[in-house]
């Protein structure tokens, strides 16, 4: 079967994510420009660009792409600013965040997912990514403070060291709650204060670490 996936990225970007509010023009520019059936298995490649999840091996998923959108638009991010992900997963939000940022640093507690996706950002031409196979909890103490800081796995409460790893006038979001459901949370910090708010409901894979849920 062939598939027209120009036309499904440009679908994706007018049915999912401008209807449901997401207007930043970056955002939509980039999830108009990778290719995220690149990002999954031959076999899911023709659901790439569907309103959902998918799995992509070792029990974790890709995010929904107005997930993806939802949080890159709320780091609010800058060109000359530098990112920290935790979560590598597929690689798909690395490559959005690559977009937008100067630097992306990202984390990832699956070795084999991790070296997937750097070999297919380097494939892509991406030389702006940085990547650890570490527990993501700790964040990255050597690059810190980053401006932005997005975990892509649900988390009982924010993580301490990364909250402390966030920039003055740095976003972090988070999906914080239970394992089986979790709300989309943005910290904003300025000096020493935190500022939080609540973007909505979402469910993730849990974060596993030592400021996250034991395996
Ligand atoms: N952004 C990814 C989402 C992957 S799912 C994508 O769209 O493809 C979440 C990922 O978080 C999984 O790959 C999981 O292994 C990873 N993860 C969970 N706990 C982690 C931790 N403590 N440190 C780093 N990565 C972690």
């Amino acid at each position: 079967m062939i598939h027209d996936y120009r036309l499904a990225r440009e679908k994706m970007v007018k049915n999912q994510l401008i209807p449901r509010g997401i207007s930043d023009e970056g955002v939509l520019g980039a999830m108009g420009k990778i290719h995220r059936h690149l990002f999954v298995e031959e076999a899911l490649r023709g659901e790439a660009y569907n309103d959902h999840p998918l799995p992509i091996g070792h029990k974790q998923t890709i995010s929904q792409p107005y997930i993806v959108a939802l949080m890159t638009e709320a780091l609010e991010l800058k060109a000359e600013e530098k990112t920290l992900e935790i979560g590598t997963g597929s690689g798909y939000q690395t490559a959005i965040l690559a977009e937008l940022s100067r630097t992306v640093y990202t984390v990832e507690r699956i070795g084999p997912l991790l070296e997937k996706a750097m070999t297919l950002l380097g494939q892509l031409g991406y030389t702006n990514i940085y990547f650890k196979a570490f527990d993501g909890t700790l964040g990255w103490q050597e690059h810190a403070p980053f401006d932005a800081i997005i975990v892509t796995a649900g988390a009982p409460k924010t993580p301490e060291p990364l909250l402390e790893q966030l920039a003055e006038g740095g976003r972090l979001v988070i999906p914080i709650g239970n394992r089986y459901s979790q709300d989309l949370i943005r910290v904003t910090r300025t000096k020493n204060t935190f500022k939080e708010k609540n973007l909505g409901g979402c469910r993730f894979v849990d974060l596993i670490g030592e400021h996250g849920w034991k395996e």
